[in-house]
């Protein structure tokens, strides 16, 4: 008899999203004229920049022609991208990291999932709360929780990010084997300094620990006391894997391309406590489960290099960040404490009542879709993320018809 996972049973259903859907559908159904103004979601909106369109063009001309067509390429990415990421993204930010350091993939979601599948279940893993779900669901589905309940699993280690500590979690009180970080952090919008991220790689070179520090939105940072790599902290290339992605980074959300640094000096241990190399065992498991991003979109994602691909991706970034600031502003003007936005695309709330309320608030007197904060955890209840993913001028309509509703 074909058996399942049992641990699968133990995942929550994501009511959030269908919640979110069926009450947009209602007020709509409610309200046909009123065009609604969705700055929920966490996907981009501008398209791709012209630089990465004319890469991919010309790589889908030479798929076409016999003399330049290519096949399988390598599971671990083409050279060509790969040390243009060593070079720009960590050689020249002082990172000591190297192209076969890097692990091109198709996403950081994948990626992030993933990794937790190099490590026994009986590891004790911190997640910080509220938190990006991925995370956690890939280690329920692992089988290295127990149950939920009372709104987290057993056995997971939850790092609280609260207004008391700035958003940025206190270090663990027992010993962790993996942590998880984000910075710029989804959904606080908070950035990390070097100092606080030290504290963080000591730890972990203390305990023989491991972080999987998610940078899927390195890009978005202006603040130059923030490290845009964990790398750039002396003696995290024995602590820390990093994640990066192009999906925020150059709208390449639905072209789909990311990549993983796991540095060679970085190890987890044996029942012998020998020390194994998580390269290798990266390696091993990227080679055999994944097999490589398509041509033209690595050609696309190396366009992001080029002069010309710097400037187009940093203004539709600084797109999004006014973006940011404008609503930022506007709800600051409007009384509410909010945290995000300066470094990120997101703007953290406080809702000022549970988060549901200020959601339903939002959407019936102004046609407004937040995210409600109880969607990432625990401690998101009492606040609402707002996106910048929209146009300018969606997003000072919304804040015109915020101001005014409430
Ligand atoms: N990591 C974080 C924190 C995210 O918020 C997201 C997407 O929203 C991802 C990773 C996914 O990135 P990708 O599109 O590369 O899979």
């Amino acid at each position: 008899m074909i058996r399942i996972n049992e641990h699968y049973l133990k995942l929550t259903a994501s009511y959030l999203f269908a919640d979110i859907a069926r009450r947009v559908q209602k007020f709509q159904a409610d309200n046909p004229d009123k065009k609604i103004i969705k700055l929920g979601i966490g996907d981009v909106t501008l398209p791709l920049p012209a630089v990465c369109v004319e890469a991919m063009h010309r790589a889908v001309d030479e798929m076409a022609d016999e003399q330049t067509f290519r096949g399988y390429g390598p599971e671990q990415g083409y050279e060509f991208l790969r040390e243009k990421i060593a070079e720009n993204d960590f050689q020249q930010q002082g990172a000591e990291i190297s192209a076969d350091e890097i692990f091109i993939s198709d996403g950081a979601k994948c990626d992030t999932g993933n990794f937790q599948e190099l490590f026994t279940n009986d590891i004790k893993v911190a997640v910080p709360d509220p938190v990006y779900p991925v995370y956690v669901d890939t280690n329920v589905m692992a089988g290295r929780t127990g149950g939920f309940s009372n709104g987290r699993y057993e056995g997971l280690i939850y790092l609280e990010a609260l207004p008391e500590n700035n958003f940025i979690p206190e270090l663990p009180q027992e010993p962790v084997d993996l942590i998880y970080l984000c910075y710029p952090n989804n959904p606080t919008g908070v950035g990390i300094t070097r100092e606080e991220l030290k504290k963080w790689v000591d730890y972990a070179l203390d305990n023989k620990s491991l972080i999987l520090f998610d940078a899927a939105y390195e890009a978005f940072i202006r603040d130059p006391q923030m490290p845009h790599s964990i790398f750039e902290i002396p003696g995290a290339r024995e602590v820390a894997v990093e994640f990066r992605s192009y999906s925020k980074t150059a709208g390449f959300t639905g072209t789909r391309c990311a990549y993983t640094i796991v540095p060679k000096d970085c190890a987890a241990w044996d029942k012998q406590e020998n020390r194994i190399s998580l390269h290798d065992l990266w390696n091993r498991r990227h080679s055999t489960k994944f097999n490589g991003v398509s041509y033209p979109v690595q050609r696309a994602a190396e366009a992001v290099y080029s002069l010309e691909g710097q400037k187009q991706v940093r203004d539709n970034i600084d797109y999004y960040l006014n973006n940011a600031r404008v609503i930022r502003q506007e709800m600051q003007k409007l009384g509410f404490s909010c945290t995000g936005g300066q470094n990120s695309p997101y703007i953290w709330i406080k809702s000022g009542s549970d988060s549901w309320s200020l959601f339903d608030s939002l959407l019936n007197s102004a046609g407004v879709v937040c995210t409600p904060g109880t969607g990432f955890g625990l401690r998101g209840e009492g606040f609402i993320r707002l996106s910048a993913f929209n146009s300018l001028e969606n997003v000072q309509e919304a804040m015109h018809r915020i101001a005014g509703a409430l």
